[in-house]
């Protein structure tokens, strides 16, 4: 049999985008501005050099240059592990049974095993670039951590990863990769800070959190001359560096002669959602066409579906800007579910927006429907997926059962953000049925939302 379309369908190197696309500069509504939580005025570049690289503060508040050239010396280790493979899942569309047919591209095709180093490549060549001494960033789950580490180690920049002491002692093998490309890794709470010090007093068997963390990184950033704390989702720079898995989507479909008529992402911060539906997005903002596009987040911490939209800081630390978003607050804790990537409280703005003015939708889906779309997908597909990534593919295989079931023959992209091997705790609990679906009930939720900032003028 021979089949138009490949399995696995890889651009040449030559046929790699060169320019990160700038979703805002499409937007004839903005994502709403920034602002200074000591003055509560919209952040200016200058606001933000404490914080982040001046490249990076600028990349931050542009919603003008449409695109953006990447840098040779980031293409180049672009070039390790891109371009990733569009994959068309045959297999699972034949398991399903579904007239839809089915793409995904996948981005756990690298060490770290996520996306998540699409962005740590760029923010660690800028640090670089303005001569910084060193980064510091803290890790939960550990794939931001690691993705962190291969970039600093390859472009020379000391980093220093606060990892949650929960996560530290039950992934020991994630500290060791991290520890293989240079970093230091610490447990958190630790000694080295004045905030961890005195978490450690009030509690000295704590398992830490990423509160905590955060803490502590941003500490050793702010006492530590010429290191500045790195941020992995959220940001609008980092939806910018992200938009790197959809552009190679959309001109490999383009050489297919597809385009999507439904684009799923799962989404913790919002970064590789923003990414991989930035030019399916932009058809739709300039009426080119009109994709679905749908946000998938988990049950246990459903910002987009139950959050409310207002102003609200992005770290749990209360450092960074406050930005308007969907929300839970930013002191929400969330059950510890095992997708550890999207136990975020907020939605990137971008994504926020576009949200909020009906130009995509978002479902919340439970974990053991997760795990059992991911141990399916995992038997006809051959990749075990993060459990992050598999909340996409149990909408992308709804979605394509539906096809079943009204006989339509809708192409569907979603995107596969990365790998699971080190999930295996909670793949067991799924197969040995002791996984739990937990669900916050109004009150939970409320708690988060009682502890909203308050802006005068702004958000009484
Ligand atoms: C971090 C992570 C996510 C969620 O982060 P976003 O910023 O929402 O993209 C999803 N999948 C994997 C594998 C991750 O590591």
């Amino acid at each position: 049999m021979i089949k138009k379309i490949p399995h696995r369908l890889y651009l040449t190197e030559d046929q790699m985008p060169t320019q990160w696309y700038n979703l805002r500069a499409d937007m004839k509504e903005k994502p709403e501005a920034m602002l200074n939580p000591a003055t509560g005025k919209p952040v200016q570049p200058e606001d933000l050099y404490p914080v982040f690289c001046e490249k990076l503060a600028h990349q931050e508040l542009d919603d003008t240059t449409r695109y953006i050239d990447i840098p040779d010396e980031i293409l180049e280790m672009y070039k390790n592990y891109r371009p990733s493979p569009l994959c068309r899942a045959y297999n699972l569309e034949r398991a399903l049974e579904t007239p839809a047919k089915i793409y995904y591209k996948f981005e756990g095709n690298n060490t770290s095993g996520s996306h998540k180093l699409n962005s740590a490549i760029a923010q660690a060549y800028y640090a670089k670039e303005q001569g910084l001494k060193g980064l510091t960033t803290e890790t939960g789950a550990g794939q931001w951590g690691t993705a962190l580490s291969e970039a600093c180690c390859y472009f020379g920049i000391p980093l220093t990863v606060y990892m949650v002491k929960a996560s530290y002692e039950q992934k020991p093998f994630r500290k060791s990769i991290m520890e293989t490309f240079g970093a230091a890794v610490i447990a958190s709470p630790s000694s080295t800070t004045e905030a961890g010090r005195k978490i450690l007093a009030e509690n000295p068997d704590t398992t830490g959190s990423l509160g905590c963390a955060i803490s502590e990184a941003v500490e050793k950033a702010v006492t530590t001359e010429g290191y500045k704390y790195v941020l992995g989702s959220v940001l609008n720079q980092v939806l910018l560096h992200q938009s790197i898995i959809g552009m190679e989507s959309a001109k490999a479909m383009e050489i297919l002669g597809e385009y999507p008529d439904i684009v799923i992402g799962c989404a913790g911060g919002g970064s590789n959602l923003g990414g991989l539906i930035a030019p399916f997005m932009r058809d739709k903002l300039t009426g080119k066409a009109s994709p679905r596009i749908i946000a998938v987040e988990p049950a246990s911490c459903p910002s987009l579906t139950r959050g409310k939209f207002v102003y609200d800081f992005c770290d749990t630390g209360k450092i960074t800007p406050m930005a308007k978003m969907y929300t839970l607050g930013c002191t929400f804790t969330p059950s510890p579910i095992h997708a550890g990537g999207l136990r975020y409280h907020g939605m990137a703005p971008i994504i926020s927006k576009l949200y909020h003015d009906g130009y995509m939708e978002a479902v919340a889906v439970e974990q053991t429907k997760v795990f059992e779309a991911a141990t399916f997908f995992a038997k006809y597909e051959s990749i075990l997926p993060a459990p992050e990534s598999a909340h996409a593919i149990r909408t992308a295989i709804d979605e394509a059962i539906k096809c079943k079931e009204t006989g339509e023959e809708k192409t569907i992209l979603f995107g596969l953000t990365g790998t699971g091997f080190f999930d295996m705790t909670a793949y067991n609990a799924f197969h040995e049925g002791t996984m739990n679906d937990y669900i916050p009930t109004d009150e939970d939720l409320q708690k988060g939302f009682d502890n909203l900032p308050k802006i005068p003028g702004i958000q009484e």
